[in-house]
């Protein structure tokens, strides 16, 4: 078993409350939510960050995209729009190192970030 927190969730050795999943991907809510709907979209593959991804991953982070569209739309922020977010690496505050879009929507979202 990988050392990585996503890795333990797609296993199911760390709990989550899951939205969808297939053989590619989990979309699960964020235990710390950001806005009133806050759920990440991550890879069953561990792929560390968008910095780091390999061009024949273009694909499934497209359909992460998209996936995290979907639930967006399911959860009532078709409407209002909200923010898809992907933090890699230091400068952008990524905290865990599994590749992860956050989509948070429900309120009003400030621009820039801090
Ligand atoms: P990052 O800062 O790396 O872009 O985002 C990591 C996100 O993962 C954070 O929003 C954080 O709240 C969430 N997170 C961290 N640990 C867990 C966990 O064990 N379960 C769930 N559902 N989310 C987590
Ligand atoms: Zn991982």
């Amino acid at each position: 078993m990988s050392d990585c927190l996503f890795c333990k969730i797609i296993a199911g050795v760390i709990p989550s409350k899951k939205l969808f999943e297939d053989e590619e991907m989990l979309a699960f809510w964020d235990i710390n939510p950001a806005a009133p709907v806050h759920f990440l979209v991550i890879p069953k593959k561990h792929i560390r960050n968008l910095m780091e991804m390999d061009s024949c991953d273009v694909a499934l982070v497209g359909r992460l995209f998209h996936k995290a569209q979907e639930i967006a739309k399911e959860q009532g922020c078709e409407q209002k729009g909200g923010r898809f977010v992907v933090n890699a690496k230091i400068d952008g505050g990524q905290t865990v190192d599994h590749l992860h879009v956050h989509f948070l929507g429900g309120r009003s979202l400030g621009w820039p970030p801090g």
